[in-house]
């Protein structure tokens, strides 16, 4: 299994911190978790075309998680290069309304021409595909908003989405060899909905995951020691995101495969602190 951070930001323009997209290649398939704005392109510059995409599994409906599936469905309507491969969409509840409404708001340049869309809302579930499962919990977010995991050979990698504390989450990541926290705002300013990093670190603990990963970082964290509130609770590996940040999972350990372009090491360390800890 690879996985690729796309997006390790928000919302908020910052440089190396895009919003949420996650694109994993598991079993041949070539999957991808959130599309927030610019996720086309940076999946692009990961070296996956989107004309290979399989299945899109949208956490919820907020701008810096789904916006680019309007680009995503545009781009595969233009003629060239023709898609025929069937494309699958996931869900919360309401995404078929979302995509009736943006495919309206767009004159119905988003409805494919050349393949077949898929729309399927998920409740909490557990789906088989060719060689690997996904399931879905319903995590705690100001709108309704699924995490997600995926199974393959032994292998397990969670994705939080959006969330606040809640056990769907620990759940989820349960044993994980990856999981995949938000963490949006230092413990001094903790909005509701979201992950500060001393509870990235509780939820990480208590689930006993094997590498836990950060991103969704707002720009309020520039200067802020992340790692060190996470180690409250957390002793295992760490890996605080940034974009094209990536993992390989063979069939003994995770590894980070390491920033697949040049962005972000180099032109801004200090937001935040990207060494990987290997303790
Ligand atoms: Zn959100
Ligand atoms: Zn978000």
């Amino acid at each position: 299994m690879r996985v690729v951070v796309l997006g390790a930001g928000t919302a908020i323009p910052a440089r190396g911190h895009s919003p949420a997209g996650i694109y994993v290649n598991v079993r041949g398939e070539h999957l991808l978790f959130d599309a927030g704005p610019g996720t086309a392109q940076r999946l692009h510059q990961a070296g996956v075309s989107l004309w290979q995409i399989d299945r899109i599994f949208l956490t919820h409906a907020h701008v810096d998680h789904c916006l680019d599936l309007v680009s995503i469905l545009f781009a595969l309507r233009i003629p060239q290069p023709v898609r025929t491969k069937p494309l699958t969409v996931y869900g919360p509840r309401g995404l078929t309304r979302l995509y009736r409404q943006l495919n309206a708001a767009f004159h119905r340049w988003l409805e494919p021409r050349t393949y077949r869309l898929t729309l399927s809302e998920l409740d909490e579930t557990t789906r088989r595909f060719h060689g690997y499962t996904i399931t879905t919990r319903w995590m705690r977010h100001s709108t309704p908003a699924l995490g997600y995991r995926i199974e393959a050979q032994g292998k397990r990698v969670a994705y939080s989405g959006d969330t606040d504390v809640c056990d769907n989450i620990v759940r989820l990541g349960r044993g994980a060899d990856l999981l995949i926290l938000e963490c949006s705002h230092p413990d001094e300013r903790k909005i509701a909905g979201h992950l500060t990093p001393t509870e990235g670190g509780q939820i990480a603990s208590e689930a006993r995951c094997k590498h836990l990963v950060l991103t969704h970082f707002y720009p309020v964290f520039r200067g802020y020691d992340i790692r060190r509130r996470v180690r409250r609770a957390y002793q295992g590996r760490l890996t605080l995101a940034q974009d094209f940040t990536s993992f390989r999972l063979d069939g003994f350990d995770s590894h980070q495969a390491g920033v697949i372009i040049g962005s972000g090491r180099n032109v801004h360390p200090q937001y935040p602190t990207q060494e990987e800890d290997h303790t």
